[in-house]
């Protein structure tokens, strides 16, 4: 099993944070324990309850991504995440500690960010807070993954279709690729060439 970088997944995101952290260790974690590598179709769904800069890591290195249906987003606000493999029989349902909170490993955080709401925060402040971010995200990237999150192995409880069969509801001939469980491969395969796709099995591309 490979990782990208997390850099890479930080450009990606756009920016790198503490949240960007926590979803690329929770992946980590997912593919490890479920052995499995990227999602190049819909071999893996991942059940995410908030909507914030973990799941861009996610989707990065797991390839359950919104576009392909096999990210299934409820919106709860719980730092909660769960990995079903469609075909293995497997899955892992992931927290974050509340005790791994930047709160509580940098209590002194609480105060300047209270001064950056008010608009009172020094450059000295902006300068701690950026330090404490920083020691932050090494924290989560270094630490131990079970110091910060509880996981616990599921029976498999896999959705029977893609999260979002019912997007097209007007449209039954789109429906009938959606409800396949394979969208984006049924529906690619019906509209391109296959060496439009995977250039390795195009012999006969010109
Ligand atoms: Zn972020």
């Amino acid at each position: 099993m490979t990782l990208p970088p997390f850099e890479e997944v930080a450009v990606f995101h756009g920016h790198i944070c503490p949240g960007l952290a926590f979803g690329y260790r929770a992946a980590e974690y997912a593919k490890k324990s479920l052995n499995t590598g990227r999602s190049e179709d819909e071999e893996m769904v991942t059940i995410v309850e908030n909507d914030a800069c973990m799941i861009d890591a996610i989707q990065y290195i797991t390839g359950c991504t919104m576009g392909k249906g096999n990210l299934i987003f409820r919106d709860h606000g719980k730092p909660v995440y769960t990995f079903i493999l469609r075909n293995g029989n497997k899955a892992v349902r992931i927290a974050q500690r509340p005790a791994f909170g930047m709160d509580t490993l940098f209590p002194e955080i609480t105060e300047i960010q209270a001064r950056v709401a008010a608009g009172t925060a020094s450059d000295a402040d902006q300068k701690q807070m950026q330090e404490l971010r920083s020691a932050m995200i090494k924290k989560i990237l270094t630490a131990p993954l079970m110091k910060y999150m509880n996981a616990k192995r599921l029976p498999r409880n896999c959705p029977s279709g893609p999260a979002s069969s019912n997007r097209f509801p007007a449209k039954p001939v789109e429906n009938q690729y959606l409800n396949s469980g394979h969208a984006c491969r049924t529906v690619m395969s019906s509209a391109y060439p296959v060496s439009m796709r995977t250039p390795a099995a195009g012999k006969s591309a010109g």
